[in-house]
């Protein structure tokens, strides 16, 4: 899942970026109101994490935008402001939640879950598909009597292909859910996880399309 974080606070986007991270997301992450907008444009991205004050262009105003054009793309907005109005005018402006800074990072990563399940049209905890379930908190694995603990990487893998059960996802699409902008991808990284995934949970997991892609019968 491919997050952009919107910060131009150092250290702030440094820490949110690695608990993210951590966390098994990609984050793209930029400094300014404008280069949001034309990040946003591309819609490679499943949730923004949006400051308010920022250089260039308001993140009110971003968000504005944002809703204008009809994106449905989840919002938190992470903002020092104190004021209550700022946040009223966050969520009647289209923000999904709001965390007032400084926040806790698990906090935030809660949050993020229940906005991205809600996004998906889903209000329970885990991600299921027949018998696999997917617990986006602790990252835990189970097919039938398996429990598996996923690896940060080979998590995001099986997320991406438990958030659309039946739809073939190329290389291309899997990389884009799991790397950022300035990661490194080796060209079998995605060959090794999904090995990684099927030596853990069985091989009928994931089903290979040749010539495809990959996924995850519905
Ligand atoms: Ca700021």
């Amino acid at each position: 899942m491919r997050i952009l974080l919107v910060e131009d606070d150092n250290m702030i986007g440094e820490g949110v970026s690695v608990a993210l991270k951590d966390a098994a997301y990609a984050v793209d992450w930029v400094k300014d109101g404008e280069a949001a907008e034309q990040t946003l444009k591309s819609g490679e991205h499943q949730a923004v994490l949006l400051d308010l004050g920022l250089p260039k262009r308001d993140g009110l105003d971003v968000l504005q935008h944002l809703r204008k054009v009809g994106s449905k793309i989840p919002v938190i907005i992470i903002t020092a402001r104190e004021g209550v109005e700022d946040r009223i005018r966050g969520l009647d402006l289209g923000a999904d939640d709001y965390l007032v800074k400084p926040f806790d990072v698990n906090e935030l990563l809660a949050r993020l879950r229940a906005v991205v399940r809600r996004q998906g049209g889903q209000a329970a905890p885990l991600l299921t598909n027949g018998t696999i379930s997917l617990d986006p908190s602790t990252h835990k694995a189970m097919c039938g009597e398996i429990v598996a603990d996923l690896s940060t990487r080979e998590f995001a893998l099986l997320h991406a292909l438990l958030l659309h059960p039946g739809r073939i996802l190329t290389r291309t699409q899997i990389e884009e859910h799991i790397y950022g902008w300035n990661e490194e991808v080796e060209s079998n990284a995605v060959d090794f996880l999904i090995h990684g995934v099927r030596k853990k949970l069985g091989a009928e997991v994931i089903k290979n399309v040749r010539g495809a892609g990959w996924m995850v019968e519905k």
